[in-house]
C-alpha cells in the first residue's frame, strides 16, 4: 500500500446526528463544486487505497433518464468503486487505533473488496447469502469457488466470539434490520466493533419500508426495487430505504449510540452519491458501534 497519500484520509468520527448534519453542511459546497465536473468528465483523477496507484477513476455511462451514482462509480482499474475505497479508508482509520481486531467476519466474499479487506485482516471470514435453502455455515460451490453461506438474521457464529463484524450494503436487503443488528450484537465479544454501510438517506426522517415478510410471505408495500447482487443475476430485493431512524435500530439492537464515520475524500475518489433528489442522496458514512459489557468497562469514544 502506498503510504504517501493513503494514511491521512479525511475520516471524521461524528458522535451524533447534529455533528453529522454540521459536517454535511460544511462539506456541501465542495461536493456541489466538484461532483458536476466529475460527472461531465465521466471520471476523475485520484489515488486508490486498494491497489495503491494513482490514476483515472472512471464514471460509467448513465442510462437515459437516470442520474450518475458516484458512490457505485468512480471505478479504479483494480475493480474498486468509490464505496469500496471509502470502506478501506475508514477501516484503516479504525485499525490504526484498535489493533486487536483480528477475529473478524464480513458478509461478502466474492466482491473485489473482499481480498483488500483480507490484506488488512488475514483471518477475515467472508460469506454471501446464497438463498433460503442453505444453512448458515454451509460452504457451497458457487461460480467456481467455495463460498460460505451466512444469513445475517441467523449466523453460524458463536455468541460473544468476534472482534469485528462488518457488512456493506446488506442491511437494506434484510426483512428485519433490527433483528439483523441484534444478531451482530450477539456474535460480537464485549468490546467488539460493528462496522457497516447501507445507502443511508440523510433526507429521510424515517426509513421507507418497501417490502416485508408477514408469516413467511413476502409482501410489497411499494414497487419492487432491486440492487446488484454478486451471487444472483436477478439482484437483491430492497426491503428498506434507511433514514435517520437507523440510529434507533442500532440502539434497539443493544448497542450504545453509533458513531457516524464520514469519509469525504475527493483526492481518493470518495464523494457523495450525487443523487439530485433529497430523499435519495447519501454521504459516505460508515456506522460504527462498540458492544458494551464485561470485560471492557466502558466503550471508548472515537474522536
Ligand atoms: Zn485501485
Amino acid at each position: 500500500m502506498n503510504t504517501e497519500q493513503s494514511v491521512h484520509s479525511a475520516v471524521r468520527w461524528l458522535a451524533s446526528r447534529e455533528a453529522a448534519e454540521c459536517a454535511f453542511a460544511e462539506l456541501a459546497p465542495e461536493a456541489a463544486r466538484l461532483e458536476p465536473t466529475i460527472i461531465a468528465q465521466h471520471g476523475a483523477d485520484g489515488f486508490c487505497v486498494g491497489c495503491g496507484k494513482r490514476g483515472w477513476l472512471t464514471q460509467p455511462d448513465t442510462a437515459p433518464g437516470d442520474w450518475a451514482n458516484l458512490r457505485e462509480g468512480l471505478l479504479c482499474r483494480c475493480g474498486l468503486n468509490s464505496r469500496m475505497r471509502q470502506i478501506l479508508l475508514t477501516l484503516d482509520a479504525l485499525l490504526a487505533r484498535e489493533r486487536s481486531l483480528s477475529n473478524a467476519v464480513v458478509f461478502e466474499q466474492v466482491t473485489p473488496l473482499f481480498p483488500r479487506l483480507r490484506e488488512r485482516l488475514p483471518q477475515l471470514i467472508g460469506s454471501e447469502f446464497l438463498g433460503p435453502s442453505c444453512r448458515s455455515g454451509d460452504v457451497v460451490n458457487t461460480m467456481g469457488q467455495a463460498v460460505r453461506h451466512e444469513s445475517l438474521l441467523a449466523t453460524s457464529y458463536a455468541s460473544d466470539s468476534l472482534d469485528l463484524v462488518m457488512h456493506f450494503d446488506v442491511l437494506e436487503h434484510v426483512p428485519d434490520p433490527v433483528a439483523a443488528l441484534a444478531e451482530c450484537h450477539r456474535i460480537l465479544r464485549p468490546g467488539g466493533w460493528l462496522f457497516f454501510t447501507c445507502p443511508f438517506y440523510e433526507g429521510l426522517e424515517r426509513s421507507i419500508v418497501r417490502a416485508r415478510m408477514l408469516d413467511g410471505q413476502l409482501q410489497h408495500d411499494l414497487e419492487p426495487c432491486f440492487h446488484g447482487n454478486p451471487v444472483d443475476g436477478d439482484g437483491a430485493l430492497v426491503f428498506t430505504q434507511p433514514g435517520w431512524d437507523l440510529l434507533e435500530w442500532i440502539t434497539a439492537a443493544g448497542f450504545p449510540p453509533a458513531t457516524l464515520a464520514l469519509c469525504f475524500d475527493p483526492e481518493q475518489g470518495v464523494v457523495t452519491n450525487a443523487c439530485p433528489y433529497a430523499d435519495g442522496h447519501t454521504w459516505p458514512i460508515i456506522f460504527v458501534a462498540q458492544k458494551v459489557g464485561a470485560p471492557v468497562a466502558k466503550p471508548r469514544a472515537l474522536r
